[in-house]
């Protein structure tokens, strides 16, 4: 951070696991203030154990309520962040011929929505301190493609669309929008694939590994950083070399 008088805050959501916690405890390092969010309150206990000043919280970013709860209650108890990690997301995989109208709609609740839901009132602090950083997660299928996955790969495609839309608007104020797209990383939501799955995956990633969470918060890292404030709208694929578009 350029000015250590300012203190910044930071919410990042899904944070109690994998990449989102990874990025938390990141952020927490390079000097902000963290939030991070969970669906439960254990899982919020959990997320402040892992940091050392920063806080769990919960949130269910497929609800409105639940994220004007946890708006009303930034104001109340801290300050409305400036910087927007938005992490969370799930996956339902299935056919589409198979796919249930449940499972293509809590993917597009949960990975899209959810930014209209946390950006739009982010804004006008970001706005008004003519500084801001919003960093969303999609995926490297997002531009691959991948069989039984269309809810998914349609809603990762859409953050980065939304991406490079809201850096446009909001570009000559200081804040800048950029999206992170991972390849294969060692996480829970990979842990369900089968080995067959994983092999075939890894024998077309050129860095010959999986990708771990750290690779994801480092890149996070840099574009919350003052080094980046001229990367506005990008894709940062951190991927091993997986697709190279
Ligand atoms: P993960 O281990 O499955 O963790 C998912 C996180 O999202 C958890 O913190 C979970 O909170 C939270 N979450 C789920 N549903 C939520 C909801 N409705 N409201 C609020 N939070 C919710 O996932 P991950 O592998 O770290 O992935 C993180 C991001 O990276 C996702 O956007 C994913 O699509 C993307 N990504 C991952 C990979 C990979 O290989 N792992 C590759 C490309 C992209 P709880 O623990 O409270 O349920």
């Amino acid at each position: 951070m350029a000015d250590d008088a300012v203190t910044r805050y930071a919410l990042i959501t899904g944070a109690t696991r994998g990449i989102g916690n990874a990025i938390a405890k990141r952020l927490e390092k390079s000097g902000f203030f963290v939030i991070g969010t969970a669906t439960s309150e254990e899982g919020a206990s959990r997320i402040s154990d892992s940091l050392t000043s920063g806080v769990g919280v919960t949130l269910r970013v497929d609800d409105d309520d639940s994220v004007t709860a946890l708006m009303d209650r930034l104001k109340a108890e801290y300050e409305l962040p400036v910087v927007l990690v938005n992490n969370a997301g799930v996956t339902r995989d299935n056919l589409l011929m198979r796919m249930k109208a449940e499972e293509w709609n809590s993917v597009i609740e949960t990975n899209v929505t959810s930014l209209y839901r946390l950006c739009k009132p982010l804004m006008r602090p970001m706005l008004k301190a003519r500084w801001g950083r919003i960093v969303n997660i999609s995926s490297v299928v997002g531009r691959m493609g991948n069989p039984g996955q269309t809810n998914y790969v349609a809603s990762k495609a859409a953050i980065e669309g939304f991406t490079r839309s809201l850096a446009l608007e909001v570009g000559n104020r200081g804040v800048t929008v950029n999206a992170v797209a991972p390849g294969f990383i060692e996480t829970d939501m990979t842990d369900e694939l089968n080995d067959d799955q994983r092999e075939q995956m890894l024998s077309r990633v050129a860095a010959g590994r999986m990708g771990t969470a750290e690779d994801i918060a480092a890149t996070v890292d840099f574009l919350v950083s003052e080094g980046a404030s001229y990367i506005t709208g990008a894709t940062i694929p951190v991927n091993g070399g997986l697709y190279m578009s």
